[in-house]
């Protein structure tokens, strides 16, 4: 786990060194709290720290689920205020994850990928956790052809294309569905979000990207409205990028209009940590939007920052529960622990709850048992090409 600290350079510039290395103490002090006798902690330099979990089992998986539960654990406790020298400080970690042994030889290339998560992390809007995937560590030339490769699709069109995850009640009627990106790349062959998001981010094109995405995700509400095909929502993820964005609002709207389909059959999924920054302006705009009819979840549900004070302002109508909580809700008290709060909670507020991720029938049982009403998931279906959905929600509506 590479541990950088959101903001400490903020505090030592400004407060002076006596209170930055207060406040380093404090956090490792904190840091060996939360470790167990067999880990390891180390301060690398200036606010980095490292910390080696050891004896998680051969299995990798388990052993990424123990570290993103360490992760989170540090997470929450570094984030609590900090009293120092009468002060009260607050600062966040951002968390990046590697495994070992998972493409790497020894130390160096371990903490190499570690820290390159962890920096993903920062992008991602910092007081975060994140795991190494090899596509982050794409070399300077490749992702400079993935750039231009992708300014290309956009400009040029053709390449890119939504495909629909099925959202079902558990009796199999269709309730909604999900549209997720895929890039048709001409050499590469088909490629999901995961690989050429960050790259879209880092070149500045999520903006532009999100735009397409709803512009096809409302062109296929409208042809699907001209075939008969209604009553259920479509979801669309938005980033951060589009929603900070001043037209935001007038943009969606257009788009809309343009394409002649139903507000009401809009979906925008947004995640907890793009509120973080610039809240009033983000929920002014989400209020905006819902008076026009367009429909709002929260993605990602419990991975992130939770705050159940202004989950209540936001008119947002469904909770989508993380599908990293829900893999292994049968097997893991914890994560099963956190689903039941998380359905509970939703209900008495009023919202719909959505389990992402579901992939077998005893997630399923698990999650209806306490009341989740709607799922999503490989156990019912993978996202699916267009002409693929429409066959498969004609028999569901
Ligand atoms: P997400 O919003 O959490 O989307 C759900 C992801 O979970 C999808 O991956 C989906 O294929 C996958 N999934 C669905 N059911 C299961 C299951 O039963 N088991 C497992 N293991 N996975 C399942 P995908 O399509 O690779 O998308 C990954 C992420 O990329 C999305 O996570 C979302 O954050 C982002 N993304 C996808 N499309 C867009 C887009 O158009 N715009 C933006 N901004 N982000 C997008
Ligand atoms: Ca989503
Ligand atoms: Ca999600």
């Amino acid at each position: 786990l590479f541990v950088d600290l959101d903001d400490f350079k903020l505090i030592n510039d400004s407060l002076g060194h006596a209170v930055g290395d207060a406040l380093l103490k404090e956090v490792a002090a904190r840091i060996r709290r939360t470790l167990r006798e067999e880990d390891m902690a180390a301060r690398l330099g200036g606010d980095e720290f490292v910390i080696l979990l050891c004896e998680l089992g051969d299995d990798p998986e388990h052993a990424a689920e123990a570290g993103r539960e360490v992760a989170e654990k540090l997470r929450g406790v570094l984030a609590e205020p900090y009293e120092v020298e009468g002060r009260r400080l607050h600062t966040s970690p951002s968390i990046g994850i590697a495994l070992f042994p998972l493409g790497n030889e020894g130390a160096s290339d371990l903490l190499k990928q570690a820290d390159i998560a962890m920096y993903r992390a920062k992008e991602q809007g910092r007081n975060a956790v994140h795991f190494y995937l090899p596509s982050m560590e794409m070399d300077a030339d490749e992702r400079l052809t993935l750039e231009n490769d992708l300014r290309r699709a956009l400009d040029e069109g053709g390449q890119l294309e939504l495909h629909y995850q099925p959202q079902l009640e558990s009796g199999g009627q269709l309730l909604g569905a999900e549209a997720l990106v895929r890039w048709r790349h001409p050499q590469r062959g088909m490629l999901g979000p995961g690989e050429f998001l960050p790259v879209a981010e880092a070149s500045g094109l999520l903006g532009e990207l999100g735009e397409w995405v709803l512009g096809e995700a409302c062109a296929a509400l409208s042809r699907w409205e001209a075939q008969g095909l209604t009553g259920f929502p479509l979801a669309v993820n938005i980033s951060p990028i589009q929603l900070q964005q001043e037209c935001f609002v007038e943009r969606v709207e257009e788009t809309l209009r343009r394409s002649g389909a139903e507000p009401t059959r809009l979906e925008l999924e947004i995640t907890e940590e793009m509120l973080l920054r610039e809240q009033e302006k983000s929920i002014a705009k989400m209020n905006a939007l819902r008076r026009y009819g367009v429909r709002f979840a929260i993605d990602d549900f419990g991975t992130g920052y939770s705050s159940l004070a202004y989950l209540r302002r936001l008119p947002a109508g469904t909770l989508k529960i993380d599908r990293t909580f829900v893999s292994d809700v049968h097997v893991n008290a914890n994560d099963a622990a956190i689903v039941e709060t998380i359905i509970a909670m939703g209900r008495h507020m009023g919202m719909q709850v959505l389990a992402e991720g579901v992939e077998n029938a005893e997630q399923l049982a698990f999650l209806s048992e306490r009341g989740c009403e709607v799922f999503q998931g490989y156990y019912f279906s993978r996202p699916l090409a267009e002409a693929a959905f429409v066959e498969y929600a004609r028999e569901r509506v």
